[in-house]
């Protein structure tokens, strides 16, 4: 629904890191602002900061000076907050604390008009719970702003159970002034965004305490193989450790118990051990003065040759990409039965022992519907995985069993290094890092989906404009299919158990109908 928006300023409440950003973006795309901030001066240090920016932006050519004057000049600081009786909006950037947020609301409803729409910028607390007891509750509303605001060009608007049609469609034409896209979410926990990206961490947690790996190469993969500008340890430790743990604590309490929320038992005793990331400088990294704190990411991979014939077992999307990369490195990938082969590389979704022919030479199972354990039961065979997009992906994942020797190993390695990837060896288990993480991810997409919190299209552009992920999880998992994505999860709640890994309804059905 398209609205005229009143007219009037907009207020901002709080002028600290997020009421700032909101305040630069509505001057920015043209709307009036008054910024209040409790804290004696902050609302003036607040402007004084959007001025820079702005400047900066003028200087690296993205605004002319009159532009970035006439935003500065479009923001008024506010000494009080009954100065935004014109307001036909107000959003709030305060603490995060329920109490407050209703005090403000409460009060503002006793100066504005009873038509104001008041918007929470709340990350984790309920829009229904802050609007129960706000006069006119229909008209809060959640407006969820991604941190750096004037980076990240997202808004969520969050419907609580009583927000009116009116009230959301004022919020969606004020983010779209403010260069924002808007996406829909319902109100739950962590709304849709925040909800769908909760395997990032918890799963690489999960998987360090089962010792498959440790942080630093976690983050490799997540990075190399799966095209993310960040790892999940280093993203936790920029966010702080502390911050992280409240935030999963929260989950589980809203999500009352749900065991894909459960939070992890590690931060509990970093956050004992004073390790709460960047700000202590010593996370899961450690960062000496000058912020370094890993090696940087190896250019691409120098192909090595290839020659010889080689099987790609499968026919899922991943098998067709890795005969045709085979083929372009210069392998037979078609020979005669009679020939040996330099190894065969089995992506069948589900490989147990019995099917494994190790009379033409060396194996290598995909790990996605089962670990290498299940799948070579002791014998001489490799493990990998990696996910479509190949071409897109800089890493393969390799894993070794008891009966695996150095040489079948090298020989894996070999065949991924001719194809241009480089490889990382990980412990073993279903889907071995990125697979693990990925396909959590996807599972939780899609349980916020069948749930309705919000639409596939909102919680690909949300994950990508939000959070800056390489591509949409839906999109993900159209590419590498709900079977391998079942495949995995199944496995993963067979091998390790409980209820964490049951997989959501909707992809279980998209398997069972051939979707
Ligand atoms: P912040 O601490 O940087 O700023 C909060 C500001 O609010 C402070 O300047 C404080 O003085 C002021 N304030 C507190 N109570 C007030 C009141 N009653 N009236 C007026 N001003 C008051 O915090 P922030 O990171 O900007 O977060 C603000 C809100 O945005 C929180 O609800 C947070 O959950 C949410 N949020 C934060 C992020 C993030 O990454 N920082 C992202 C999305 C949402």
């Amino acid at each position: 629904m398209a609205v005229e928006l009143p007219d009037g300023p907009i207020g901002v409440v709080g002028a600290g890191t997020m009421g700032a950003g909101i305040a630069q973006v509505a001057a920015v795309g043209g709307l009036d602002v008054k910024l209040f901030d409790v804290a004696e001066g902050a609302a003036v240090a607040a402007r004084g900061r959007i001025t820079s920016y702005l400047q900066r932006s003028v200087a690296r050519g993205l605004l002319t000076d009159a532009q970035a004057g006439a935003a500065v000049s479009r923001i008024e600081t506010a000494g009080s907050i009954e100065e935004f009786d014109n307001c036909f909006l107000v959003i709030e950037a305060v603490a995060e604390r329920l109490d407050v947020k209703q005090g403000l609301f409460t009060k503002l409803a006793d100066i504005c008009s009873p038509d104001t729409v008041f918007a929470t910028n709340t990350s984790s607390l309920p829009v229904t719970a802050i609007a129960a007891g706000v006069p006119q509750q229909e008209r809060v509303v959640g407006m969820h702003f991604f941190n750096p605001v004037p980076l990240m060009r997202l808004v969520e608007v969050i419907a609580g159970m009583n927000s009116s049609e009116q009230a959301l469609a004022i919020a969606r034409e004020v983010g779209s002034r403010m260069d924002r896209q808007s996406i829909d979410a319902s109100d739950g926990p962590g709304f849709l965004v925040n909800r769908v990206s909760r395997p990032f961490l918890l799963e690489a947690q999960q998987l360090l305490s089962e010792g498959l790996a440790d942080a630093e190469t976690i983050d490799r993969v997540v990075r190399l193989g799966g095209g993310f500008r960040m790892g999940p340890f280093e993203l936790s430790d920029l966010v702080g450790v502390d911050v992280g743990y409240d935030i999963a604590k929260s989950f589980y309490a809203l999500g009352h118990g749900e065991p894909r929320w459960r939070p992890s038992g590690i931060p509990a005793q970093m956050i004992a051990a004073g390790r709460l990331g960047r700000k202590s400088a010593r996370g899961y990294y450690e960062y000496a003065e000058n912020g370094s704190y890993r090696a940087d990411d190896p250019g691409p991979q120098m192909v090595e040759s290839a020659s010889g014939a080689v099987d790609v077992i499968g026919e899922t999307q991943l098998a067709h990409e890795l005969r045709r990369l085979a083929e372009a490195a210069g392998y037979a990938v078609s020979a005669p039965a009679g020939v040996p082969r330099e190894i065969t590389i089995d992506a069948r979704l589900v490989t147990a022992g019995r099917d494994i022919d190790l009379s033409r030479g060396p194996v290598a199972v995909l790990c996605a519907g089962n670990s290498l354990a299940a799948a070579a039961r002791g014998r001489n065979i490799a493990g990998f995985h990696c996910l479509p997009p190949l071409g897109e992906a800089r890493a393969v994942e390799i894993t070794r069993g008891s009966g695996t020797t150095e040489e079948t190993l090298t020989i894996t390695r070999h065949f991924f290094h001719a194809i241009g990837k480089h490889v990382i060896e990980v412990g073993d288990g279903p889907g071995l890092v990125l697979g693990r993480i990925v396909c959590q991810l996807i599972n939780e997409a899609s349980f916020a989906l069948q749930e309705g919190v919000g639409s596939a299209e909102d919680i690909d552009k949300g994950v990508q404009l939000g959070l800056n992920y390489p591509r949409g999880l839906m999109a993900w998992r159209d590419a590498i299919g709900s079977a391998q994505i079942v495949s995995t999860l199944d496995a993963l709640q067979r091998e390790i158990g409980g209820d964490r890994y049951r997989a959501a309804s909707a992809l279980r059905r998209a398997v069972l109908e051939g979707r």
